[in-house]
């Protein structure tokens, strides 16, 4: 496969960009792909990206950050605990916190460099089982015990939801899913489990098939990959 032109990438940027709405950023999923396609991005005026595997962001990051130092990175992807202290020292979210576990840990290590990691919660609203996040019930639990004993979780900064809908052809299913996370992120707002009720303003839902529907259910952030930078190698 030849690379994709400067040009390629950022007019499909320019056109997902005109199409948000003031209140959604884009976050340009660039894993599986080159650090110079970041660098076309970048050109093109983008500056948050995601990426799903510790090696390739640390990599990326190595590369990129003096050039670069206001790139933006989001880890979105399954996070193995002893991992989490390679990406502690930069990252700028962790959108994919799936377990209590995973949660302490980023704790520890956030404190180890002295920072405050922003973080999402991952809700798991979709059918396929392979897709990992906490249940609803589990969510309203692990924030009650953050918020009797906010001293054991010093280190993060609890930013709001992430969530992946089913892949599915069924626009109706997938608006559903949507739904269910928008009226769990609604509920944890308007509950009294929330430090810092100011600070949990983030829905992380919609990928390159379905961000239009993710939008229309209130996504704040949408995770676009393939439709920026093309079909993953
Ligand atoms: C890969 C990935 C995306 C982007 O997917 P596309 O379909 O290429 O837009 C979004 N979110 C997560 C969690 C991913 O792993």
């Amino acid at each position: 496969m030849s690379p994709l032109p400067s040009e390629v990438i950022a007019s499909r940027l320019e056109s997902i960009r005109a199409g948000l709405p003031s209140s959604a950023r884009l976050v340009a999923v660039s894993k599986f792909h080159p650090a110079d396609y970041v660098v076309k991005a970048y050109e093109a005026g983008q500056r948050l990206f995601g990426e799903s595997r510790v090696q390739e962001l640390v990599a990326k990051w190595e590369s990129l950050h003096e050039a670069y130092p206001d790139i933006v990175w989001h880890f979105i992807g399954p996070l193995q605990t002893n991992k989490v202290k390679y990406i502690a020292p930069f990252i700028s979210m962790i959108e994919s916190v799936t377990s209590e576990r995973l949660l302490r840990e980023i704790c520890r290590q956030a404190q180890r460099v002295e920072r405050t990691i922003p973080i999402l919660l991952e809700l798991h609203v979709a059918q396929e089982e392979t897709k990992s996040g906490f249940t609803r019930s589990e969510l309203l639990e692990l924030l009650g015990a953050i918020h009797a004993a906010p001293e054991e979780w010093r280190g993060i900064e609890l930013r709001g939801l992430m969530a992946m809908a089913s892949n599915v052809a069924d626009e109706q299913q997938v608006e559903r899913e949507f739904a269910e996370v928008r009226a769990t992120f609604d509920a944890i707002r308007s509950s009294d489990l929330l430090l810092q009720p100011e600070s949990f303003t983030e829905l992380s839902m919609g990928m390159s098939g379905d961000y239009q529907i993710a939008l229309s259910q209130g996504s704040t952030l949408v995770r676009i990959g393939s439709a920026i930078f093309g079909e993953r190698l």
